[in-house]
C-alpha cells in the first residue's frame, strides 16, 4: 500500500511543481493523488489559448500584478520567479519566446501536452509516483488524510509527515478544478474560506435583440476600457451577452466591486484611445455635406462596423448629431455591465484560503504540517502568464517550507 512521506492532493502546476522540487532535495517517498484520470488537465486547458507560461516584463515589476498580496509575491517571485520558470521548462526540453505582448510561450515546435509529458517522465524518474482517480476526502486525525480510489470506491487513511494541498480554484468544473474542497476545510479544520467569485472573466451587457442578432461576436481592436480608476487596453470582443477580451478580464476586480457596490457597473469605453479629444472635435467639426453617421465615422477616423450600431445602441440618438457629445461618447461610451459570466466559464477564481490562514511558509496555522499553494489561496492576478508563474511560485515556496517542516519534524 502506498505510504508517502510527503502526499501532495491535486495534480496541477503547483502541486507538481512542489513534488519536483521536493524530490530533487532529496526528499523520499513524495506522492502526488489526482482525483481525475490524468494529472494537469487545466494546465492543458491554459494551453488550448496560447499557453502563455509567464511574462517576460522586468521581475521587479511582477510584485503590483498580483495585488494586495505584492508583498508575499515578491518573496515567492524571488525564490521562483519568471527566469526559473523559463529555466525549468527549457530542462525539460522545452524552449520559450517572449511574443511582442511581453507574454512567454513555449516556441512553436512544442506543444503543452509534450511539456506535461515530459514534465511527467521526469517526475517519475525522481521517483515521484503520480496516483490518479485518487480524491482526497478530508482529514484523520492530527496528520491523516482520508482518501478514495475511484476505481475501486475503496477508501483509505494516509499518515504522511507532511500534506500539500494543492487543489485549485473552483471554475472549469471538468478540469477537476471544483472548489469542493472549501466545504472540507472548513468543516473539518476551521479554515474560513473566502467565498469564490469568477476573475479574469467576461461581462454582461443587457444588448437589445437587433444589436445581438446583428452584431453577434465582432472584436473592436485598439481600444480601451475603464470602471473607477482601473484601465486597460487591447482587443475586446461583442458578444450576444456582453464582451470578452483581456481588458475585460484585467478589469474583472474593478468591475466586480462596483457590481457589490449594487446597480450596474459604469464600463466606460474608448474607441480611440490614441487620438487626442481636441483633435477628435476638430474632425468631427468638419461639415457633413449630406454624409451619413457611419459615412463620417469612418472618413473622419477609420471606425468601420459595428462602431456606427454599437453608438446607436448605447448612446442618446439626439448626441449622434452633435459633435462635441459625440467626440466625447466616442472617447467614454458608457456600457452598462449588468453582471459577471458565470464562475465556472472564468479563467481564474477569486477567493480561496485567506493569507492569515498561513504562516510564512504557507503551512496551515490551524493544522501544523498541511501546507497549501496555487489556485486555491485567495489571490488574484491578471492574465499574461501571472497566473501559472503565481501557481509555480507558490508551489516552489511551499516545498522550500515542506523541506524544512521535515527537518524539524526529524525524530531526536
Ligand atoms: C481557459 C483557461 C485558460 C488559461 N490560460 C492561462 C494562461 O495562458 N496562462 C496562465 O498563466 N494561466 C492560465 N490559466 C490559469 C491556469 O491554468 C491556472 O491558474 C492553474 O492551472 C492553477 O493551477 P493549480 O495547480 O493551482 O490548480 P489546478 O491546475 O486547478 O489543479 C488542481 C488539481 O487538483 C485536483 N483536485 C481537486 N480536488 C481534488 C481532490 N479532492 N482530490 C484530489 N485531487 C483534487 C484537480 O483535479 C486538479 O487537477 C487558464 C485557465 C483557464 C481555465
Amino acid at each position: 500500500m502506498i505510504n508517502p512521506s510527503v502526499a501532495i492532493i491535486g495534480g496541477g502546476p503547483a502541486g507538481l511543481l512542489a513534488a519536483q522540487h521536493l524530490a530533487e532535495a532529496g526528499v523520499p517517498g513524495v506522492a502526488v493523488f489526482e482525483a481525475q484520470a490524468t494529472a494537469g488537465r487545466k494546465f492543458l486547458v491554459a494551453g488550448h489559448g496560447g499557453f502563455n507560461l509567464t511574462n517576460g516584463e522586468p521581475v521587479a515589476d511582477f510584485g503590483p500584478r498580483y495585488a494586495e498580496r505584492q508583498r508575499e509575491f515578491e518573496q515567492y517571485l524571488a525564490a521562483f520567479g519568471p527566469t526559473e520558470l523559463r529555466a525549468w521548462a527549457a530542462a525539460l526540453g522545452i524552449s520559450t519566446y517572449v511574443g511582442s505582448s511581453g507574454r512567454v510561450f513555449p516556441t512553436e515546435e512544442h506543444k503543452p501536452a509534450q511539456l506535461l509529458r515530459a514534465w511527467l517522465r521526469r517526475l517519475a524518474e525522481l521517483g515521484v509516483s503520480l496516483h490518479t482517480r485518487h480524491r482526497w476526502l478530508g482529514f484523520d486525525g492530527a496528520a491523516g488524510l482520508r482518501l478514495r480510489d475511484e476505481r475501486s470506491g475503496q477508501e483509505f487513511i494516509l499518515q504522511p509527515r507532511a500534506t500539500l494541498l494543492a487543489l485549485g480554484g473552483a471554475s472549469w468544473a471538468k478540469t477537476g478544478s471544483d472548489g469542493r474542497w472549501a466545504a472540507v476545510l472548513t468543516t473539518e479544520a476551521g479554515v474560513p474560506v473566502v467565498p469564490f467569485q469568477p476573475g479574469n472573466c467576461g461581462v454582461e451587457v443587457g444588448w437589445s435583440a437587433f444589436f445581438r442578432e446583428k452584431v453577434g461576436r465582432t472584436p473592436l481592436k485598439n481600444v480601451a476600457l475603464r470602471c473607477g480608476e482601473s484601465t486597460a487596453r487591447g482587443e475586446i470582443m461583442l458578444t450576444d451577452y456582453g464582451l470578452e477580451g483581456t481588458p475585460v478580464y484585467a478589469l474583472t476586480p474593478a468591475i466586480r466591486q462596483a457590481l457589490a457596490a449594487g446597480g450596474p457597473a459604469p464600463l466606460l469605453l474608448n474607441l480611440k484611445p490614441d487620438v487626442a479629444a481636441a483633435e477628435l472635435l476638430m474632425r468631427l467639426q468638419q461639415p457633413r455635406r449630406g454624409r451619413s453617421l457611419p459615412e463620417v465615422l469612418r472618413q473622419q477616423l477609420r471606425l468601420g462596423p459595428p462602431v456606427p450600431t454599437l453608438l446607436r445602441e448605447a448612446a442618446p440618438a439626439e448626441a449622434l448629431h452633435d459633435p462635441a457629445r459625440l467626440a466625447a461618447l466616442l472617447q467614454a461610451l458608457p456600457l452598462p455591465v449588468s453582471g459577471l459570466r458565470p464562475l465556472d466559464e472564468a479563467i481564474s477564481t477569486a477567493g480561496g484560503v485567506p493569507f492569515e490562514e498561513v504562516d510564512k511558509h504557507l503551512m496551515l496555522r490551524r493544522r501544523p504540517g498541511t501546507f497549501v499553494a496555487g489556485e486555491m489561496l485567495d489571490w488574484e492576478a491578471p492574465t499574461g502568464g501571472y497566473l501559472l508563474q503565481g501557481c509555480f511560485s507558490t508551489g516552489a515556496w511551499a516545498a522550500r517550507g515542506i523541506a524544512q517542516w521535515l527537518q524539524t519534524q526529524r525524530p531526536a
